[in-house]
């Protein structure tokens, strides 16, 4: 069975837009642009859109590549004092006079709806659910609650360890929560033996970024595959097609569930962002 993420992550969606309309003011999520990177361009386009569905104000400052550090620090101090700003996010991945790490930690912790702040991750670590889970992880754990699938006691094999997917996914999944208690193995790329390990997976989550890198013999039947991978291939004829990190045509005869690529996890990670921002929102009117 193919997992329709768009689907899913619309009626997520529908239910926010809802939410929003009983509300007096508008949540607003301000964000960063530095440079003209492709693929933040067309990700930044994909989440102003997907605020405009729902009713949440989008506002984008537009850096240009040769920016100082300190004007986007200087920028995110404004945006960290304005009432009117529930969430904050600078788009990755930053020219290289501007520190990531710099960044992250300048943004106020209640309005990083990215979750990439360390007392996010560490209140994400320690299961206290005060702070922002980051985007795709939680879009993954809420795909697996929407589609009935329960990862309790189950071997979820994570390829990849980065702190915005493998690490915060593994995190989440092996908390002492409902929805969670799952086994977790993250692998990397000096994990050996790999085959063996994701054949004795009940769910296998993709994150490594290269095209079709699980092939159908590193899957054991009726596995839940997860493919969190984006690799954009040029074509022949000059098109770009995407591609997740698994060989889909194959492991989808084996698999009993899998995410395609698209309109898998990407949507997910998208409605993540809404739930956060209306989320940081919601908290700062019950104050
Ligand atoms: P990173 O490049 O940060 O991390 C890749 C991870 O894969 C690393 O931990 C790396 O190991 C591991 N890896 C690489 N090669 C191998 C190998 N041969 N065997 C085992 N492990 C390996 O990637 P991200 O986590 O940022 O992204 C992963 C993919 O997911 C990308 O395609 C990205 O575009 C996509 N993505 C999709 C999102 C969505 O919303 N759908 C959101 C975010 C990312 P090591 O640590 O040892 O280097």
């Amino acid at each position: 069975m193919i997992i329709n993420g768009t689907k899913i992550a619309k009626a997520i969606a529908e239910d926010i837009k809802e939410k929003i309309l009983k509300c007096k003011n508008r949540p607003n999520l301000s964000v960063i642009l530095v440079g003209n990177n492709p693929a933040s361009l067309i990700y930044i386009r994909m989440k102003e859109k997907a605020c405009e569905r729902v009713g949440i104000d989008f506002k984008v400052q537009h850096f240009n590549e040769e920016e100082k550090e300190g004007t986007i620090l200087n920028e995110i101090d404004k945006l960290n004092q304005d009432d009117r700003v529930n969430g904050i996010l600078v788009q990755m991945p930053l020219p290289k006079q501007i520190s990531n790490k710099k960044v992250i930690e300048r943004i106020d912790p209640e309005k990083d709806v990215d979750g990439f702040h360390p007392i996010n991750v560490g209140k994400m670590l320690i299961g206290d659910d005060s702070g922002f889970l980051s985007c795709t992880p939680l879009g993954i754990k809420t795909l697996l609650i929407k589609s009935n699938i329960k990862v309790e006691s189950k071997h979820v094999v994570i390829l990849g360890r980065s702190n915005i997917v493998g690490k915060p996914l593994a995190a989440i999944l092996m908390q002492k929560k409902p929805h969670c208690n799952a086994t977790v193995t993250v692998c990397h790329s000096y994990s050996k033996n790999l085959k063996e390990i994701t054949r004795s997976a009940d769910i296998l989550v993709a994150a490594i970024g290269k095209p079709k890198f699980v092939t159908q013999d590193m899957v054991k039947d009726n596995t839940i595959v997860i493919d969190v991978g984006i690799n954009y291939l040029k074509q022949t004829d000059g098109t770009t097609k995407i591609l997740g990190d698994v060989d889909f045509e194959n492991v989808s005869k084996i698999a009993s569930q899998i995410t395609p690529v698209p309109k898998g996890v990407g949507p997910m990670t998208v409605v993540s962002l809404l739930q956060n921002t209306y989320m940081s929102f919601k908290r700062k009117n019950e104050k």
